[in-house]
Parts: C-alpha cells; sequence; structure tokens
C-alpha cells in the first residue's frame, strides 16, 4: 500500500430524481435568505422554473453565464447580488454556470448552490477560472467550492445526446487521470474506477433513449464521483493538452476532452499498468483491446467526434500545440520535457487525424 494524504471536501451532497425539490430546505440549511438565480441565455427557461419554486425567496435572475467566465459578467453578477441584498447564488447548468458562481465566491463569499445539468464535475471542485483580456487564468481557492449540490438526473433529460456523450468522456478523463495522479489515495481510485464504470454504461443507453431517467441518474453519479476525483488530486499531461487546445485555439471544452483522451491514455499506458488494469476493469475489457481503444470506441461508437479536425483544430497549429504542451508542463508519469515533444506532436497528429490507438 503506497503512502496517502486523503482530506475530505466539506460539501454536501443531495442526490435523486425530483430532488429538486428540495432546494428550499437547502438553501434554509445554509442559512440563507435571497438567491439569485444564475444560468447561460439557453437554459433561462429551467431556471426560471427554479426561481417560481424559490418564489419569495428568489432575489432575482442573472442568464448571462458565459464560456470560460469573462471577468467583465463575473463583476456584473456580483454587482448585481449586491444590489439585490442577495445572500446565496444558485447556479443551475453546466461548467460555465458554476464557474460564473465561483467567481462571484472567489471576492463576495456569497455561498453557493450548485445544480448541475451537464457531467463536467466543476461543483465538485475548488478550481476556478476566469477569463480577462483574452486571457483564461485558473486557481485553487476553498472559497469558491459550492457548499451544497443538488444533483436531479431530471434535469439532465434536456441535455442532448451529442453533448451527454461528450460531457460524459470529460468526467471519464478526469477519473482516469485521478488513477494515475501523483498526490492520488486509495478513495480517489474507487470512486475513480467507479465513475468510469457508472459512466461507460451510462452513456450507451442514453444515446439509446435520452429520456432514459435510469441511465441518466448513473450517468450523473458517475459524473459526480469524477468530479471529486477532479477536485482532489492533481491532473496530468491529459489535461495540460485539453487546456492548451482550449484555451490557444479555442476548441470546445468537451469534445477536446473526448477526442484526445484515448491518445493521452496510450502515451502514458507503458508508466502506469496498474491504473491501465482500473480503467479496463471498469469500462469492463476482455481480450485484448487496449485500454486507450475502448475509450476511443466507447466515444466513436456513440457518434462523439474522435478527430480534431472535426472539432475545428487546423492542422498548420499542430506545431504550435506541441511547443506549449511540452512547455511548462503539469506533472506527469511519463516525463514530457523537451526530449518528448517528438511523441507528443506524434500524439496530436494520432488526435488530429482520428486514429484508432493500439
Ligand atoms: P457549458 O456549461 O458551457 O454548457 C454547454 C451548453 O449546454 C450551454 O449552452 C448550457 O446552457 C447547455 N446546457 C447545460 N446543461 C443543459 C441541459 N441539461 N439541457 C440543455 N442544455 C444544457 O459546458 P460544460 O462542458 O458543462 O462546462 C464547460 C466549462 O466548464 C469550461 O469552461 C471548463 O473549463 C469548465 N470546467 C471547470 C471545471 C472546474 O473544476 N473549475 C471542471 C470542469 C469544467
Amino acid at each position: 500500500m503506497q503512502d496517502f494524504i486523503f482530506q475530505g471536501q466539506p460539501s454536501r451532497v443531495v442526490f435523486g430524481a425530483g430532488a429538486l425539490s428540495h432546494l428550499e430546505r437547502e438553501i434554509e440549511l445554509l442559512g440563507a435568505r435571497r438567491a439569485l438565480v444564475l444560468c447561460t441565455p439557453e437554459q433561462q427557461t429551467q431556471a426560471a422554473e427554479v426561481a417560481d419554486r424559490l418564489g419569495p425567496r428568489a432575489a432575482g435572475l442573472f442568464p448571462r453565464a458565459a464560456m470560460h467566465v469573462p471577468i467583465e459578467t463575473a463583476r456584473e453578477a456580483r454587482e448585481l447580488a449586491s444590489r439585490l441584498g442577495a445572500d446565496c447564488a444558485v447556479a443551475i447548468g453546466g461548467g460555465s454556470t458554476t464557474g460564473l458562481g465561483k467567481a462571484i465566491a472567489l471576492d463576495s463569499a456569497l455561498p453557493i448552490l450548485a445544480i448541475p445539468t451537464t457531467y463536467a464535475g466543476s461543483e465538485m471542485t475548488p478550481i476556478f477560472g476566469i477569463t480577462e483580456g483574452g486571457l483564461k487564468r485558473t486557481g485553487k481557492d476553498a472559497r469558491v467550492l459550492p457548499r451544497t449540490v443538488i444533483y436531479d438526473p431530471e434535469l439532465t433529460l434536456s441535455l442532448p445526446v451529442p453533448l451527454s456523450i461528450t460531457s460524459g468522456m470529460n468526467a471519464i478523463a478526469h477519473a482516469a487521470e485521478g488513477l494515475y495522479a501523483r498526490d492520488g489515495n486509495p478513495i480517489m481510485a474507487l470512486m475513480a474506477e467507479e465513475g468510469i464504470r457508472a459512466l461507460a454504461t451510462a452513456l450507451p443507453a442514453i444515446r439509446r433513449d435520452a429520456a432514459d431517467v435510469a441511465a441518466r441518474g448513473s450517468a450523473l453519479y458517475g459524473a459526480w464521483l469524477c468530479g471529486t476525483v477532479l477536485g482532489n488530486v492533481g491532473m496530468a499531461l491529459h489535461h495540460k493538452l485539453c487546456h492548451t487546445l482550449g484555451g490557444s485555439f479555442n476548441l470546445p471544452h468537451a469534445e477536446v476532452h473526448t477526442v484526445v483522451l484515448p491518445h493521452a491514455i496510450a502515451f502514458n499506458a507503458p508508466a502506469v499498468p496498474e491504473a491501465l488494469v482500473r480503467i479496463g476493469r471498469a469500462l469492463g475489457l476482455s481480450g485484448s483491446t487496449s485500454a486507450a481503444a475502448a475509450l476511443f470506441d466507447l466515444a466513436r461508437d456513440n457518434g462523439a467526434p474522435v478527430s480534431l479536425r472535426e472539432i475545428g483544430m487546423q492542422a498548420a497549429d499542430l506545431d504550435r500545440a506541441a511547443d506549449i504542451a511540452v512547455s511548462n508542463p503539469y506533472s506527469n508519469p511519463r516525463e514530457v520535457t523537451a526530449a518528448a515533444r517528438p511523441a507528443i506532436r506524434q500524439l496530436l497528429q494520432d488526435a488530429f487525424d482520428g486514429v484508432r490507438p493500439t
């Protein structure tokens, strides 16, 4: 048994189909009276229902959450919260909306109640990101961790199938890298393996029937587990590559994770055989298929993109992407020094072409 440090994060999770009905009780338990509801423009109807449910406990609605949390939006929302006398924020949506809640909490210490409707997992992490002058600054701060999270699978029925699949692959990526994290621990390994298993079973069922509440429940359960792993242990090469491709080349978040994951896992495989066994077991692998190939198949067979080309990457940018990835790398089980640049460049080429890793 390896030595480890485990520190639980202080958040309360309420899970279940129909769990939104506990919202008022949960706001009361936070000691709050007036909630500012946050959402993206696309989820305004869903958020208005939440505000209606809150009645006089709703201070107002801010429907302008946006990808990568522009600082101007965060300031606007923070000012509105203060003007309306809000004493908590309810963030209903995916990682972009949760991210806005976090940006508000960072400066105001307003407690956040998150109601996630994708599988991105931000609600379980103390990690924030704010974009100012075109640059995304990320950091870790305990104040931004949502105090309460309500997971209600019924709220995810409207998540389009393509985004459900890529968002699920995004969640699996947190768990896969958590299994070989430098600061990993046995609890996170259990959660990671179970999270991958839950999502790998749920995604094909969601593809068959987007309204399958049981499958939606399994996927959200998996997202919770994988998000918890992301919030507790450090990520490695895969996340570095995705931050590079998302941040510098403006590729869509969940899709880029989906495409890169099999290749990052194939790259790290020789250095982390135990993690690979666990990923394979969670994917129900038998025979000679590798975990990396099985992840590729999971995405492809469920209609997700498998090449960077099809999600908008330009071939001419691959060299620059490789340069950025090897400069200032995250800790990784297989060292990513300048000497590894040719291998990283090849990894990116394979991801660009959509080659199935063997
Ligand atoms: P997103 O929040 O940007 O959502 C994508 C779109 O789907 C939005 O228009 C949203 O309104 C819509 N949507 C969400 N749920 C829906 C539903 N149930 N029905 C219909 N439409 C729905 O996408 P995301 O992938 O959840 O989040 C991505 C962002 O989150 C990125 O900026 C990423 O960096 C960040 N993120 C942060 C962390 C962290 O720990 N800080 C973790 C994961 C992701």
